[in-house]
């Protein structure tokens, strides 16, 4: 029998998985269906992505909805655009071979009369992300009065984009008996807390062991200095020649920049960043989706959620701040059952911040030496060695070139050939890596480590936080006709500035302006994070708001981390952090730039052969 009827499944539904390719239920859908199939509890399942966790919520949404009745019943809540997406298009999949089902998905920066025309022809599932969730809701545009479940799906992202706030809003328009169903990629504090405060006695179901990310990654980590980051960077690309990597930076800027080189040097890159218009962000995906994109150079926020198989390498640019961070961008990789590398470029400074993550993921990370000039030209000659074997010939579109083909090389042995053949692409790499220096930086374990290091051990530490609770308020000239609800504008805020979400406090989207508060340490970041910085062709204006600073909201307003985060901020000083971050990356870059932009090898990059278009 399919182990998916002995869950209790039916047959539609099982058909429909079946075409999905599901044959075999995924732990978490093992021991959550079960459960979530009586309908009669509330939930907590701490998971990583990419475990299968929407069929484990899905399926049972099925099987539990009334499907004659058109009024919403289920509401799943999610961090980002992306993933509330991806969401509807899976429950839309596994219900294919269902009556009556519709599923609507609710998000900003999309046209809001769709989606509302979408709700008022009857929906029994939404699908949803919080501040386009509660601005529907405050439009009195749906009823949520009937709903039975509610899904909280990553739910430490939600909050940590700030969300606690809307979610408490949305939450409060459903009934009190509705069941919660909370799922979760870690299990900081503050989802401790709302799972207390939102659920009765859950059923809580643990895969793995607490905070270990996906069995099937592998971490590594490469010591180079600053300087030498981004040659160290191409270097690994070009040692894994099949790569198809997320390359994950800490600002848009810096993907930007870090894209704009690649494509410049040869590679196949785009970068994804919140800056983007939909249109574009969907366009980059498309290609990434449809593997013509090799690398996507991206931010957190802008990746979260992506869900693409056979990503074979997450790298870290630049290491993020949070330890949930990590484990989020790791978990692009490994999907689904397959393997995958985590990859982190690193300065001695930063090995500080990967032993915290080690110890927070319980997991050994391995020290990988920079491959050297040689080892890639190996490579690569092999790789190529390997293409022409495994190549699939279209025999009819070859053959009317054949005979001039054949021609051409009459003369030439077998043996000749084939070494001229596998050269051309060969030379190239000989011709970039002769003389490569070894990029590998000098480490001593054990050393002392600097300020930026010790902060965010301190930070790793630091929920809940109180104290410090000033902030001001400031004015920025974007809004919601700019298409920004309260988590796009946190989340352009945080890429442009750098700053933390957590230490950003209330955000009012107006029309065409919006205010939000800043810590006040942080204003001269911000400050000077937004100066010359355009929206779509238009400056962006921030302003001190003529109504002063507030006071933080206490209790149940955006999760901050006040105490732990400014104090260690103020105690870094503003420059710190961009050292290893984008200013350190530009730097090493315009480096660079001021010999011509010409390599180690001497070899201006642009000359580089153009290549990897496809792979
Ligand atoms: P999720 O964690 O829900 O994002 O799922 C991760 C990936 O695993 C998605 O691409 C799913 O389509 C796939 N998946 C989920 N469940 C199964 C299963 N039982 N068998 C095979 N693939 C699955």
């Amino acid at each position: 029998m399919n182990p998916f009827i002995e869950l209790g499944i039916r047959h539609d539904i099982v058909n429909a998985i079946s075409e999905l390719g599901f044959e075999t239920p995924t732990p978490i859908q093992e021991q959550s269906i079960p459960v979530l199939l009586t309908g009669s509890n509330d939930f907590v399942g701490l998971a990583q992505t990419g475990t299968g966790k929407t069929a484990a919520f899905g399926l049972p949404l099925l099987e539990l909805l009334d499907f004659e009745e058109n009024y919403p019943q289920a509401l799943i809540l999610c961090p980002t655009r992306e993933l509330c997406l991806q969401i509807t298009n899976d429950i839309k999949n596994y219900a294919k071979k269902m009556g009556n089902v519709h599923v609507v998905a609710v998000y900003g920066g999309a046209a809001i009369s769709d989606q509302l025309r979408q709700i008022k022809r009857g929906v029994q599932i939404v699908v949803a992300t919080p501040g386009r969730m509660l601005d529907i809701i405050n439009r009195k545009a749906i009823d949520f009065t009937k709903v039975r479940f509610v899904v909280l799906d990553e739910a430490d992202e939600m909050l940590n984009m700030g969300f606690q706030e809307d979610i408490d809003s949305i939450l409060s328009t459903t009934p009190e008996e509705k069941k919660t169903w909370l799922f979760s990629a870690t299990m900081p504090t503050e989802v401790r807390r709302i799972a207390k405060k939102y659920m009765n006695e859950p059923f809580e179901l643990t895969m793995g062991e607490k905070n270990t990310g996906n069995v099937n990654i592998e971490h590594e980590y490469y010591i180079v200095r600053a300087r030498d980051k981004y040659a160290a960077f191409k270097r690994i690309v070009d040692f894994n020649p099949d790569i198809f990597g997320i390359v994950f930076c800490r600002t848009k800027i810096e993907t930007q920049e870090i894209a704009e080189s690649l494509i410049k040097d040869g590679y196949n890159a785009d970068s994804l960043h919140g800056d983007l218009s939909q249109q574009q962000r969907d366009k980059v995906m498309k290609r990434y989706r449809d593997r013509n994109l090799q690398l996507l150079i991206a931010t957190d926020v802008a990746a979260r959620g992506i869900d693409v198989s056979d990503i074979t390498h997450v790298i870290n640019y630049s290491l993020p701040d949070e330890i949930e961070n990590y484990t989020h961008r790791s978990g692009r990789t490994a999907r689904a059952g397959k393997t995958g590398v985590s990859v982190s470029i690193i300065n001695a400074k930063e090995l500080g911040k990967i032993r915290q993550i080690e110890r927070g993921l319980g997991k050994r990370f391995v020290k990988v030496e920079i491959p050297t000039g040689f080892d890639v030209c190996e490579k690569q000659l092999f790789s190529i060695v390997h293409k022409v074997n495994s190549v699939e010939v279209n025999e009819q579109q070859i053959e009317q070139y054949l005979p001039r083909i054949m021609e051409e090389f009459k003369d030439m042995s077998k043996e000749e050939f084939i070494k001229r053949f596998a050269s051309i692409e060969f030379n190239s790499f000989l011709d970039y890596y002769k003389n490569a220096p070894d990029l590998n930086a000098p480490v001593e374990e054990g050393r002392r480590f600097e300020r930026s290091d010790d902060r965010s051990s301190d930070r790793g530490n630091a929920f809940g936080g109180s104290g410090k609770s000033e902030y001001t308020r400031l004015f920025i000239n974007l809004g919601s006709v700019d298409e920004f609800n309260r988590g796009d504008l946190l989340g352009y805020i945080c890429n442009q500035t750098k700053i933390s979400g957590r230490t950003v406090g209330k955000i009012d989207v107006k029309g065409v302006y919006s205010f939000f508060e800043v810590q006040h340490g942080d204003v001269e970041k911000v400050t000077a994070g937004f100066k010359d910085a355009d929206f779509k062709g238009r400056p962006v204006r921030i302003e001190i708001s003529g109504e002063g600073s507030s006071e933080s909201r206490s209790g149940g307003g955006y999760p901050r981390r006040e105490g732990g985060y400014s104090g260690n901020r103020e105690r870094s000083g503003g420059g710190e952090r961009r050292e290893g971050g984008y200013n350190g990356a530009s730097r090493e870059r315009s480096g660079s730039a001021g010999t011509g932009f010409r390599d180690f090898s001497g070899k201006r990059r642009e000359d580089r052969p153009e290549r990897r278009r496809r792979f």
